[in-house]
């Protein structure tokens, strides 16, 4: 009798072995097929990962596999050594990574049946490269220099500067030298022009693009055409980075710095360290790619305190003759009375783009018509009820909304307190920014970008429409207008609100506004016109806005490095975070308790353990919420303790209702 030892989607660290049925023989060959097993009182998709001579189990009780799904070739080898890393690393157990990162329809046992495809029909016109600048010239050139092996650069080009034609062109080269390109995106949703653009350069690379909202079956097709080798370039989102690829020889990571890079639930990865990890692991090049580099990234280009080291190479000037940045200005608030959150001088700069034909863009990171609605009676405002938050009013469709749990209920006639009908909204969101432009611009088509407005890739992909077609004079939108586009009418952008993020309790928050601003302001001038960007502050003189009035990214960044260093935050230590949530918060904070009593127990040498703490929003759907930093100044002693932690974790008696997980390189707090 034949044993298959099968990888299951189940929270144990182990393997299941089960029998090879009658009439099927397996070889090496064969390890990371498919299988239909038998578990408990169901079916389950598995892989096979080993063929051992004998089981820990008695033969007698081991079941039998139900079949043997040949639809799809093994997974090659170099895949399953990424998840032992995944798993090894984000202390996920094995058989829930491979699992996990298949796409639906293939670890189902009745996956939905695949309609025909919907692929359009219209082929986009051939898109001829443009002769490259010399700086491109010279990044390529290094590029190739550096070989076929492993190297990992960090491309730092300021927007517009054509960091895509230099992507372009390394792909050129890696198909030319028979090898499939892995492309990684942030958001594809918000960068159609992309996939369309990388389409129509090679229109015989069988494109796949994966992403979650593609249909079940269309994501299984395209993974599929990888596997097989059908599909030479892949453009995906994070969860891309897992597509078996049998002749990769090129990761692009676009975007390198984005958040969403970065799983928020389940196994909390990060696609971009998962693609450096998969990068030295096949041996070949790498290309990070950003005009707002990550911290991590920086440091590892340009501080030699670092360990792992990556070539920094710069594209200094925008790619277009003639294009040049931005000018960035500071607008102080403290000096005026402002109308309506909007200074005199930025409703000037408005009123001038208006009468030239122009496009101007209100930047405001925040969605809805104001964070909260108030009493002037007795003071109540709108709380979320399930969590530790407010309700943001969301007047376009009168809900009160929460943003974190999705809660949401019919704004209220009168105070549900004491009755006052006099309740107002307080602060800002881009559809009260929308109604003010509006009554101030009467004359103006103002179109609103946000979560709101752009719920489907339908919606987003009309409303960009209507901006190239200039069919909008004045544009109202949050972080979403600010990625990958390439408005030629756009001619000032105005930044409202950015200095919240500069006393941040979250000290990740400066890099963050930076890069959203930079990016913000990338999206004014890209043509012919000039660009002009203003940004509404009362601490005009801090040195972030200083940095960005010069578009000086690096001394930004360096000046960051050197706080973090001094406060002993990443990328100067390794950190990671157990979160707990329960109906209550005392058992949070007793698990954590217990799980941190345990490590200090242990051998952890050079870990040090923080004090369990409530989390910022402390309470999110009804569930209490806490969590345990732990960190430590090498990277190897923490994955030691945490690969101890996390079995012992497994251990821990809890109540019924609490959830924990464990978060490596946690980026937010
Ligand atoms: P980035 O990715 O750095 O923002 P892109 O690659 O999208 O920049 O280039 C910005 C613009 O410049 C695009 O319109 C692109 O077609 C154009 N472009 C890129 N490289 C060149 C070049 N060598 N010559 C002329 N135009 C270029
Ligand atoms: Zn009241
Ligand atoms: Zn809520």
């Amino acid at each position: 009798m034949q044993i298959a030892r099968v990888a299951l989607d189940v929270p144990l660290h182990r393997f299941f072995d089960y029998l090879v049925p009658d009439g099927e023989l397996l070889t090496a060959a064969d390890i990371g097929l498919r299988v239909r097993v038998p578990f408990g009182r169901q079916s389950k998709i598995g892989i096979v990962v080993e063929l051992p001579e004998t089981s820990d189990f008695p033969l007698a009780q081991l079941k039998s596999i139900d079949a043997v799904l040949r639809d799809l070739p093994a997974l090659p080898a170099d895949w399953f050594r990424l998840a032992e890393f995944c798993s090894a690393y984000y202390q996920v157990p094995l058989g829930e990574v491979m699992l996990s990162t298949l796409p639906a329809g293939l670890r189902r046992i009745n996956p939905p049946k695949a309609r025909q495809s919907r692929r359009s029909a219209k082929l986009p016109p051939p898109h001829l490269a443009p002769e490259l600048t010399a700086e491109q010239k010279a990044a390529l050139a290094a590029i190739k220099d550096g070989g076929e092996g492993f190297k990992a650069y960090l491309l730092h080009g300021v927007t517009g500067s054509g960091k895509t034609e230099v992507y372009l062109r390394l792909i050129e080269g890696a198909l030319a030298a028979g090898r499939q390109v892995l492309l990684l995106v942030p958001e594809i949703n918000l960068t159609p022009q992309l996939e369309a653009r990388v389409g129509a350069r090679f229109p015989d690379a069988g494109l796949a693009s994966l992403h979650s909202e593609l249909s079940e079956a269309a994501r299984a097709r395209n993974w599929r055409a990888a596997l097989e080798g059908s599909a030479r370039i892949v453009l995906g989102t994070r969860l891309s980075i897992f597509t078996p690829l049998p002749d990769l020889g090129l990761i692009v990571v676009d975007e390198e710095h984005d958040a969403s890079f970065k799983q928020q639930d389940g196994m909390r990865y990060s696609a971009r360290d998962v693609a450096v990890f998969r990068a030295r692991e096949r041996d070949i090049p790498i290309v990070l790619g950003s005009a707002t580099p990550s911290l991590e990234s920086w440091a590892n280009a340009t501080d030699s305190r670092t360990p792992a080291r990556y070539t920094l190479l710069t594209l200094y000037e925008r790619a277009v003759e003639n294009a040049r940045l931005p000018a960035v200005r500071r607008i102080d608030t403290r000096l005026e009375k402002l109308q309506d959150g909007l200074s005199g001088e930025l409703l000037r700069a408005i009123e001038k783009r208006l009468e030239r034909g122009e496009q101007s863009l209100v930047f405001l990171n925040r969605r809805g018509y104001a964070p909260v609605l108030t009493c002037t009676g007795c003071g109540w405002i709108s709380h979320c009820t399930r969590c530790a938050a407010n309700l943001v009013l969301h007047l376009a469709d009168g809900r009160l909304r929460c943003h974190h749990c999705g809660f949401e209920s019919r704004v209220p006639k009168a105070c549900p307190s004491c009755g006052n009908q006099d309740i107002q909204p307080f602060g800002r969101g881009t559809q009260r920014l929308e109604e003010v432009l509006g009554e101030r611009f009467p004359q103006a088509r103002i179109l609103r970008v946000d979560r709101d407005s752009a719920k489907s890739r339908k919606q987003w992909e009309l409303l960009v429409e209507k901006i190239y077609a200039g069919e909008a004079d004045i544009l109202v939108g949050t972080q979403m207008l600010a990625k990958g586009h390439d408005f030629p009418k756009l001619t000032l952008v105005g930044a409202l609100g950015a200095d919240s993020a500069l006393f941040a309790a979250d000290w990740r928050a400066p890099e963050r506004l930076f890069a959203q601003l930079m990016q913000v302001a990338g999206r004014a001038g890209r043509a012919e016109l000039p660009g002009e960007v203003l940004i509404q502050t009362q601490f005009p003189d801090h040195p972030l806005y200083a940095a960005l009035v010069r578009h000086d990214y690096p001394s930004f960044a360096n000046e960051q490095l050197t706080e973090r260093e001094q406060a002993g935050f990443p990328p100067y230590t390794y950190q990671a975070m157990l979160r707990a949530e329960a109906p209550l918060m005392a058992d949070s904070l007793a698990f954590l308790a217990t799980a941190r009593a345990w490590l200090q127990q242990s051998e952890h040498g050079d870990v040090m353990l923080y004090d369990p703490v409530p989390m910022k929003l402390a309470r999110r759907a009804n569930l209490e919420r806490a969590q345990l930093l732990i960190e430590s100044p090498s990277r190897r002693a923490l994955q030691i303790s945490l690969s101890e932690w996390g079995v012992a974790l497994d251990a821990i008696k809890t109540p019924s209702r609490l959830r924990w997980h464990l978060e490596v390189d946690p980026l937010e707090f």
